[in-house]
């Protein structure tokens, strides 16, 4: 029995009626027990009072966010995180209530009062910004104070106000009307990194930068600063929220971080064997013929390529899961397919169901192998399958 035969389908993006789930050549599986697990285990690690968000941006990492957003907020999350306007409005439209914090910049008129139409929080990076949003609001009457979330930089040397300078534009913020300051916040540049140098350094920056508010009368607010890799390695980064992505999804930020947390990889992407055929020795496979026979073979096809996400620079290098097996890739990976080496396998048939990232068995193909390989991040992975491939969520 293939192994998602005992999984229950619970929802399917292919709104077409033509195609059911079994006529695909590919798609991605959404493990929605193992997300609910790993939003488990996250909040095991926080004191009872700190708030978890999780971090759906960019359609959650490719894992489909409404679907994730409403799991994780089930399993234990509070706050929900995304990178723009329209992502926050798809999750209002999907009927979710959640507090959703915008941790990109957002200036232009129509995303500050969609910002305002939608309950949606925004992240302030400066006082001209504020004094922009302040100005829209005003104009257009915006009744009750907007929830707002400054930004300080305390090394990341991306979006925030420089933490040293702080002061002028918090007190600047809190005196401006429509505004409310719900959180103050920052990002680590290093979190995964083995040396805790640097964010030693950004954990003082920040702290510096609340002795600074305390100072001058701020009343401070909520307070956050760990990504995944801060929530992991130590629990002084923690405050009052974390903001997880990456470890919701099932993967560990940096090897030196596997030991904390039992996490499960949520993503698998699988594909179907379209034909199977016999080659002779010296017989060259794909464009440019990279690859060539040294013996006779079986070689399969299966209906997966570069278009639907796997990067090409893995042509030649890569392994897929069939009948348990892990088997090699052969020749160039072209837009649309891909060849295996099945001679281990070698009556496969055509229509079965083959794993190109996930497990089978005790065998396991992971974004982080892929990201190994290719010099990159398993972040970079996650958000690399395309819309092309249908998302089936399974529980
Ligand atoms: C993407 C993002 C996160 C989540 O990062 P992970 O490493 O995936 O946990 C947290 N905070 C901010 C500001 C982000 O942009």
């Amino acid at each position: 029995m293939l192994s998602h035969e005992q999984n229950k389908i619970v929802s399917w993006t292919d709104k077409s009626d033509t195609y059911t789930w079994f006529s695909q050549r590919a798609w991605v599986e959404i493990d929605l027990t193992a997300l609910s697990n790993n939003v488990l285990q996250i909040r095991k690690l926080l004191s009872p009072g700190t708030q978890l968000m999780a971090v759906v941006k960019a359609d959650a990492y490719g894992h489909g966010s409404a679907s994730v957003a409403q799991t994780a907020l089930k399993s234990g999350a509070n706050w929900l995180g995304v990178a723009t306007v329209p992502e926050g409005i798809e999750l209002r439209e999907a009927g979710i209530q959640a507090r959703i914090l915008i941790l990109g910049a957002t200036y232009t008129n129509e995303q500050v009062q969609a910002i305002a139409r939608w309950h949606l929080e925004p992240t302030l990076c400066s006082a001209k910004q504020a004094l922009v949003f302040s100005d829209i609001l005003e104009a257009i009457n915006f009744d009750s104070p907007l929830q707002v979330h400054l930004k300080l930089d305390t090394g990341m040397s991306r979006l925030g106000t420089d933490w040293h300078n702080c002061a002028e534009f918090v007190q600047l913020v809190a005196r401006l009307p429509h505004l409310q300051i719900a959180s103050i916040y920052s990002h680590l540049a290093t979190a995964d990194s083995p040396d805790p140098t640097v964010m030693k350094l950004q954990h003082q920056r920040f702290e510096s930068a609340i002795a600074i508010l305390k100072e001058i009368g701020i009343e401070i607010p909520r307070l956050h600063l760990a990504n995944s890799a801060g929530t992991l390695s130590d629990k002084s980064l923690h405050y009052d929220m974390v903001r997880v992505g990456l470890a919701v999804y099932g993967l560990y930020p940096s090897v030196h971080l596997r030991s904390t947390i039992d996490l499960k990889p949520v993503l698998q992407v699988k594909a179907r064997v379209t034909h199977v055929k016999t080659i002779e020795k010296g017989v060259g496979v794909s464009y440019g013929h990279t690859f060539i026979a040294n013996e006779q073979m079986r070689l399969a096809v299966v209906g997966i390529g570069y278009a639907d996400g796997i990067p090409r620079n893995l042509s030649n290098k890569m392994q897929v899961l069939l009948r348990g097996v892990k088997v090699p890739q052969i020749g160039a990976i072209t837009m649309d397919q891909i060849m295996i080496d099945i001679s281990a396998i070698p009556d496969v048939q055509e229509g079965e169901i083959a794993t190109i990232l996930g497990s089978e068995g005790q065998h396991h193909i992971t974004a982080e192998d892929w990201a190994n390989q290719l010099n990159t991040i398993s972040w970079e992975i996650l958000c690399s399958f395309k819309h092309r491939l249908p998302r089936v969520n399974i529980i």
